[in-house]
């Protein structure tokens, strides 16, 4: 297989040193491992500025997703209802989620390319006094919109909701001040902006509201409390742990921060993403997200034309050496590039090269 280069929200392009970490094979029981689960929990706790005596972090098996719904099938209770606010299918993951679980819930749908309104979250809360937990996504890697965590946040807090924010694709690369902003449960996983290798996400949760979660669990492999409960021990994880996915991540987040720390990752990333929509800009390739509401992590783009093929588009950009991502939009004929991941403006200016070659091929 030829070698390429990842431009998608994750798994992403890794270093090489990263990925050597998994060529021992480490045991779960060893102290030297449970080790490694402890010095994770705690460097997450200050890459999200948050203390510990308020604040806790769940490693949990599996994908991103798995993830939150641990969180969401363990934290809100029959007696609760949750807001969830969506525009992008993450959002709408969550609302199936409720639907399987049997929550309470109340969706506020917005469209793909706008934010959600205060005003109009002000007016579903006030008028429900039932709901007692809201659920945003920050990043929406559908399209790339970057949603208003500190607008939320503050009307949780006005109205006194428990929070949970799915950063999946932003945490790592965006600064978020999780105990400033009152965040009770966030949500993100090893593969996407802290750049190790996909198997297990990880909830830093505020620890008032997790001792509360006993016994709400839906399910045995998903009960946060119980991971929490066991692992906050001595690093074991319940059953087995993803031993290769932690070391390697271990070694990521050392890598986060020799780099800088977030903010300097903020930076890199802000910078590939600035590169990335004024060169395909300039060859006609505009952006779906206006620029005022777009993250430096993912961007969605319209076709050029009615004639585009994204099958010879995707092809021949691989064959160069990058893989992109295909659209998730109903409504419109849509590509996305990530940019976030061992990425850095050289290997973006390397991709507009080809692109810029590729619309020529095309268009003359
Ligand atoms: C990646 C991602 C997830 C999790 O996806 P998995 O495929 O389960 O890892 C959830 N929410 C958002 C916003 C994401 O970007």
């Amino acid at each position: 297989m030829k070698n390429y280069k990842l431009l998608t929200p994750g798994p992403l392009t890794t270093t090489n040193t990263v990925k050597e970490e998994m060529l021992f094979d480490r045991c779960t029981w060893d102290n030297d491992y449970k080790e490694i689960t402890q010095k994770i929990r705690t460097q997450l706790l200050e890459l999200a500025n948050a203390s510990e005596e308020d604040y806790t972090v769940v490693l949990m098996q599996g994908s991103g997703t798995f993830s939150v719904e641990s969180v969401i099938s363990s934290s809100i209770s029959k007696n609760d209802k949750v807001l969830i606010v969506t525009n992008g299918a993450y959002g709408e993951r969550i609302v199936k989620m409720a639907k399987y679980i049997g929550l309470n819930f109340v969706q506020y749908s917005i469209a793909y390319d706008e934010l959600p309104k205060e005003e109009e979250l002000r007016d579903i809360i006030e008028k429900d006094s039932a709901i007692t937990h809201i659920v945003m996504v920050h990043c929406e890697t559908t399209t790339g919109i970057l949603n208003p965590i500190e607008m939320v946040a503050d009307l949780s807090k006005e109205y006194n909701k428990t929070l949970i924010i799915d950063a999946m694709s932003s945490f790592g690369g965006i600064e978020i001040d999780i105990q400033k902003l009152g965040i009770d449960y966030l949500i993100s996983s090893a593969n996407k902006c802290i750049q190790g290798v996909p198997g297990f996400g990880f909830v830093i949760a505020k620890l008032n509201k997790l001792v509360q979660c006993e016994g709400i669990a839906r399910s045995v492999s998903l009960d946060l409390f119980d991971q929490w409960k066991e692992m906050d021990k001595d690093g074991k994880w319940r059953f087995t742990s993803p031993t290769h996915v932690v070391a390697a991540f271990s070694k990521a987040i050392d890598e986060l921060i020799e780099e800088g720390g977030i903010s300097a990752r903020y930076a890199r990333y802000k910078n590939n993403n600035r590169v990335l929509r004024m060169r395909l800009k300039e060859v006609g390739i505009n952006a779906y997200i206006s620029e005022e509401n777009q993250s430096p992590i993912i961007t969605t783009f319209l076709f050029p034309s009615e004639q585009f093929s994204f099958e010879n588009f995707y092809y021949f950009i691989k064959e160069k050496g990058f893989v992109i991502y295909p659209g998730k939009l109903t409504d419109a004929d849509t590509f996305r590039v990530g940019n976030i991941g061992e990425i850095y403006e050289e290997d973006i200016q390397s991709l507009c090269n080809i692109i810029e070659e590729y619309m020529g091929v095309v268009t003359k």
